[in-house]
């Protein structure tokens, strides 16, 4: 897989790590999370002090040879949250595709026990109580997902959903890390 820089920290890794910006016709800078939009891309670490550093016009412009109106941090912050949650949703729905989801407390506390690979989810709006409740009886790695229990409900077709299984292990990881992408935007 080919490595990718940081136009901010110069940090190398996968491109799973960064997302790309493009300037568009009109001097527009465009995001995202693929190498997909045609011209020359700059890389940015996803989260908030890489992305502000990389909007320094100076920088950007050197990086994409090219004009650019450099969107606000704030903006383009939005723009990647909800390109990441997009993300997300794809995953989980390619999971249920699959048939690698076990929904709903009981079904997926059984499915983390007997599956060899995989991870517990929960929706960051489960309530204190379902969420020790899960946390004492699990086996095995639990992860927070930064999406509510009707969003989850939604992509699998159900009601709300608050604990969920993916037994399908390179789609658990990819959903954790966009789910830990996500929540470092996050305003403190
Ligand atoms: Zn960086």
């Amino acid at each position: 897989m080919p490595e990718r820089t940081c136009i901010a920290c110069r940090t190398k890794g996968e491109p799973n790590r960064f997302f790309r910006m493009v300037a568009g016709p009109g001097n527009e800078v465009f995001a995202e999370l693929d190498s997909r939009l045609p011209g020359r891309g700059a890389y940015c670490c996803i989260g908030p002090g890489c992305l502000e550093k990389a909007l320094n016009p100076k920088n950007l412009e050197r990086c994409l040879r090219a004009r650019v109106n450099a969107p606000e941090a704030g903006e383009l912050t939005r723009n990647l949250r909800a390109l990441l949650k997009n993300r997300m949703e794809g995953l989980l729905g390619a999971a249920w595709r699959k048939k690698a989801v076990a929904a709903g407390r009981d079904t997926a506390l059984r499915a983390a026990r007997s599956e060899k690979e995989g991870r517990l989810f929960l929706a960051e709006d489960l309530s204190p109580g379902s969420r020790s409740e899960v946390n004492g009886e699990r086996s095995g790695p639990v992860a927070e997902l930064h999406m509510t229990m009707a969003e989850v409900g939604a992509v699998f077709g159900r009601r709300p959903v608050g604990v969920f299984f993916v037994a399908n292990g390179s789609l658990a990881d990819s959903l954790e890390l966009r789910s830990s992408q996500i929540r470092s935007f996050k305003v403190a």
